[in-house]
């Protein structure tokens, strides 16, 4: 675990790079353009605009290290799954009315307790559900993100299915990479900060294709 972080605090470190270059780019060309004298203040709020952003932007990068950190040293206990998932869901209503997103729900009844640390998988469900809401802003016509519970070997299961843009079968590895990221604005960090979380517990997490398009994501977990 610690070789990947290495890894992964390697490639943050390579991406923190072009923002401060970005800075220090805009500041002298803010500094030229006042130097040139007060009719281009236009040009001189640009530049300043960029420096904000492009720090914002290396900000961004480093709090996401830091969660990974933290998540790493969370501790476990038995907790119960299907109530957790139920959470997770109440918290996210209003973003999928705000979205016009339907939720489907597939709950197992009686599942037995998961292990591991019950504020750590919500995040990765929340994670998902926050992804799959983004996948579907492209398909307009029909949003519907399906959660569902279940029992595999002596697993529990997490499912997040959506109807949104998907991706190609041999595209399902490289979500997870680090700073992998086809959005705008985005870090790539969600789910390969996810996976961590899900094989620091014991499971795993994966991705294909959904079967009428969208995609699929699953999550397992030990049981107690
Ligand atoms: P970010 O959301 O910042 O891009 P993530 O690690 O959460 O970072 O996701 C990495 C990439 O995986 C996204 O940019 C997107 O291309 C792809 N992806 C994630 N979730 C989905 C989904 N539900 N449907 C299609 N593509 C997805």
């Amino acid at each position: 675990r610690l070789a990947s972080m290495g890894e992964l605090a390697g490639s943050i470190i390579h991406e923190i790079n072009q923002p401060l270059a970005a800075i220090a780019a805009s500041a002298a060309a803010c500094r030229r353009w006042m130097a040139a004298g007060p009719e281009r203040l236009d040009r001189v709020l640009a530049s300043l605009d960029r420096v904000v952003e492009e720090g914002q932007r290396a900000g961004a990068i480093i709090s996401g290290l830091k969660s990974l950190i933290q998540n790493v040293s969370a501790e476990s206990a038995p907790f119960d799954f299907d109530g957790a998932t139920r959470e997770v869901c109440t918290l996210i209503m209003s973003e999928l009315a705000r979205e016009n997103v339907l939720l489907e729900t597939d709950f197992a009844a009686d599942l037995p307790m998961a292990f591991g640390n019950r504020v750590q998988m919500q995040q990765v469900l929340m994670n998902l559900a926050r992804n799959a809401i983004e996948a579907m802003r492209a398909s307009p016509a029909r949003r519907v993100l399906t959660i569902s519970t279940g029992q595999q070997g002596s697993f529990l299961s997490l499912r997040v299915a959506d109807t949104g843009i998907g991706f190609a079968p041999a595209e399902a590895e490289l979500l997870f990479r680090p700073l992998y990221t086809t959005r705008q604005g985005g870090m790539g960090l969600g789910l390969s900060i996810s996976r961590r979380i899900a094989i620091a517990h014991g499971g795993s997490l994966h991705a294909e294709p959904g079967a009428g398009g969208g995609a699929v994501f699953q999550l397992l977990l030990p049981m107690e």
